[in-house]
């Protein structure tokens, strides 16, 4: 399509996290794009462990203003929460900081929203000092803890568990998991191969430890369990998996029985033809998959093809298995789990000169501007 007349079309973005920011960077030369974001960076959902043990290094590549994205130059960016999508009228309503109201028409809708996931992702409208003063203060409730507990043990809580003991090896760090092995979904080789991890680390792992979650969940104390017995720590991670669909806003037609956005394989959400989803909030497949696995680039040709009159022709398959990082970087190298089982390694050097500056910053997202000094 040429750069010409689908300028006059507008695609509203609802959710500028990893998903909105890819395809955002990838439609903004043909479309008049707005991006609406409750929070004016992208705070990434990935590396949770790495966020809470090494902070500074993980600001560097997963806490990064929108307006330092190169490509979203000509996105206009309204910081606001969406709060009603009217699908007829083909209308979304935001509210700002101060209160204010204003609805914004499209002629694509791409709601790429997420889900909330424990204590690290929400939907709360935020400044950039307010997202920096939580990252603090989560980093510095590990540092000031003498024992850590961490419950469940998916990704979140593998990563949390294994990248904080590794950096406090005299805290006591638990993690309780309620099966046998660690990390439901992903190939039984990545499953054995960070049950062994953790142990050498030093972590104290719990197996066959279901725990019962209050609301709210609370951030230290006591941890009880369904078996009866009980744990106590001085920091708790509640990472069980427990995600909230950031859909408040839509109507319950676009939503499955549990909230998120029933969507195609060609990414469309069902009965509408303007209206697409991504990302954590899109049902399109059981462990909703499509933040990664370069779906948006089906969106993004899919979208083009509809502007253009024409039927979506690219599906999105999902994988059989996780893969990818679990626990992100570590001294020796990131260790990479593919849908197959097979690992790869990458040096140290490799993914901090290479692999995220240029592979992920410079050709994922097409460019970060540096920081001002
Ligand atoms: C390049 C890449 C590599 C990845 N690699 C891995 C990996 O190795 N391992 C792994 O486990 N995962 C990986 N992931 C996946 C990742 O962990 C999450 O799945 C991803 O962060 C989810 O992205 P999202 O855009 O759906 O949601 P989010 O990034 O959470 O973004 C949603 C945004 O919408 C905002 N929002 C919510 N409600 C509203 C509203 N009403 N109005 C306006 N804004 C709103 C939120 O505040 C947030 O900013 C990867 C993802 C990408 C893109």
């Amino acid at each position: 399509m040429s750069g010409g007349p689908a300028k006059t079309k507008r695609v509203v973005i609802i959710g500028m996290g990893d998903t909105g920011v890819l395809v955002a960077s990838r439609l903004s030369r043909d479309f008049q794009v707005t991006g609406i974001s409750t929070k004016p960076n992208l705070v990434s959902g990935q590396e949770l462990g790495k966020r809470l043990a090494d902070l500074n290094w993980w600001q560097r590549f997963y806490n990064t203003p929108l307006h330092r994205f190169k490509a979203l130059s000509s996105v206009e960016i309204r910081h606001a929460k969406a709060t009603s999508v009217d699908l007829d009228n083909q209308t979304v309503t935001v509210l700002d900081q101060r209160k204010l109201e204003t609805r914004i028409p499209y002629d694509f809708l791409i709601i790429a929203s997420g889900t909330s996931n424990g204590f690290w992702r929400d939907d709360s409208l935020r400044s950039e000092a307010d997202i920096d003063a939580q990252l603090q203060s989560d980093a510095r409730a590990i540092s000031e803890a003498r024992s850590i507990a961490i419950v469940g043990g998916g990704p979140c809580g593998v990563s949390s568990a294994l990248n904080i003991q590794r950096a406090y090896p005299d805290k006591t760090v638990s993690l309780f998991i309620s099966a046998d092995l660690p990390l439901p979904g992903y190939h039984a080789s990545a499953r054995q191969y960070y049950h062994q991890e953790l142990i050498n680390v030093g972590v104290r792992l719990f197996t066959g430890h279901r725990a019962i979650t209050p609301t709210p969940a609370p951030r230290a104390g006591t941890i009880h369990f369904e078996s009866g017995q009980s744990a106590i720590a001085d920091t708790i991670i509640w990472s069980t998996g427990d995600r909230k669909p950031h859909t408040d806003f839509l109507p319950n037609e676009l939503l499955d029985d549990e909230g998120f956005v029933k969507t195609r394989s060609t990414l469309e959400v069902g009965g509408r033809d303007n209206v697409f989803a991504i990302g954590d909030v899109a049902s399109t497949d059981p462990a909703r998959s499509s933040a990664r696995n370069w779906a948006y680039g089906v969106l993004v040709h899919n979208l083009k093809r509809r502007a253009a009159g024409r039927a979506a022709n690219k599906r999105y398959t999902p994988p059989a298995n996780r893969w990818g990082s679990i626990v992100g970087p570590q001294d020796t190298g990131l260790t990479l789990h593919q849908d197959s089982g097979k690992t790869t390694r990458l040096s140290r050097w490799l993914v901090d000169k290479v692999l995220l500056p240029t592979v992920v910053q410079r050709v994922i997202y097409r460019g970060v501007k540096r920081l001002e000094r």
